[in-house]
């Protein structure tokens, strides 16, 4: 069975400037060559799970503008289906990116477009389809995207990130939340629990899953407890990590995965995205990760 992951986010261009040192206020600096690349933790999570295979839907909003068609030139590349992405009077999300020597970095971000994201825009729902979502579009349409998943039969999957409040009723009518050590220590401190996948899962309701970077992974729920290694890597760019993990988890159970499986698929691309440099640039395609994994 291949189920279709419908990834329901944000998409931004980002403009990446190497400089000899951060600006101060009122300063210039005068930087290398500057690179523009696709961005945003939906688009960049949608190109994870569709380079790994998944019959992947994007849903999202862009502006009638030059960047919009950079914001998903890689999900256009990776055969994504963008017939749910809609045009807003709005300019394109974009990322202005300072990175000096050190890999330090300062980031300007205007949400733009995807601030006119809706979940009235995401056409009907397969039932057993996977909704992946973030937290970069307004968390009202993300509460309602939940509550209509559900009322279709589909499994929505929330990527907390960045951290931010939800509607309860909706959190606790997802199918698996996921969050890295500092969106779940944010949730947990809200909640009055531990911050670790065990007192989550018992706090909502829900399975969760929390990525620990190089420590790897774990996740609680009703199936028990998983806690799956980092793959070793080299890591030179650990950007798009938690996307890279989030979206081939989502890929890995479209296909019917067991959590545990998906999650140690997952582990092993993103341990092949933070050796590679950019976001969705250094998502693998499934035959890497297989090989990784030794399939
Ligand atoms: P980012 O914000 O950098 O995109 P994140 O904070 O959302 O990432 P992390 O928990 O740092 O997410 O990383 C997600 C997953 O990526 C980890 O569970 C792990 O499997 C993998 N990973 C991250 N860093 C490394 C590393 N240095 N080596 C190998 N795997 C890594």
């Amino acid at each position: 069975v291949l189920m279709r992951v419908t990834v329901f986010g944000s998409a931004n261009a980002d403009l990446v400037f190497p400089v000899p040192e951060l600006p101060a206020a009122g300063r210039t600096v005068l930087g290398g060559a500057w690179r523009a690349a696709p961005g945003g933790k939906g688009a960049n999570q949608a190109v994870a799970a569709a380079r790994d295979g998944a019959a992947l839907r994007f849903a999202g909003a862009v502006g009638r503008d030059f960047l919009a068609g950079l914001a998903l030139s890689a999900l256009r590349d990776a055969g994504a289906d963008l017939s749910a992405v809609v045009e807003v009077e709005a300019p394109t999300g974009a990322a202005a990116i300072c990175v000096d020597p050190q890999g330090r970095n300062q980031i300007a971000v205007s949400p733009g477009a995807n601030a006119l994201a809706r979940a009235a825009g995401v056409p009907p729902l397969a039932p057993g389809e996977i909704v992946l979502m973030q937290m970069e579009v307004p968390p009202e349409e993300n509460a309602a995207l939940i509550l209509r998943a559900r009322a279709e039969g589909a499994l929505p999957v929330l990527n907390l990130a960045p951290a931010g409040p939800l509607d309860p009723a909706a959190l606790r009518a997802l199918h698996l939340l996921v969050a890295n050590e500092h969106e779940a220590a944010w949730l947990a401190a809200r909640l009055g629990c531990a911050a670790d996948a065990v007192a989550l899962h018992g706090a909502l309701g829900i399975t969760v899953a929390v990525t620990l970077g190089e420590r790897g992974a774990e996740a609680a729920g009703a199936g028990g407890r998983h806690t799956i290694p980092a793959f070793p890597a080299r890591a030179i760019d650990t950007t798009g990590a938690g996307d890279c993990w989030c979206g081939v988890l989502a890929a890995s159970l479209s296909c019917g995965a067991p959590l545990e499986g998906a999650m140690r698929r997952a582990s092993a691309a993103a341990s092949i995205a933070v050796s590679r440099p950019g976001a969705a640039d250094a998502m693998p395609r499934a035959e890497e990760t297989d090989r990784l994994l030794g399939g």
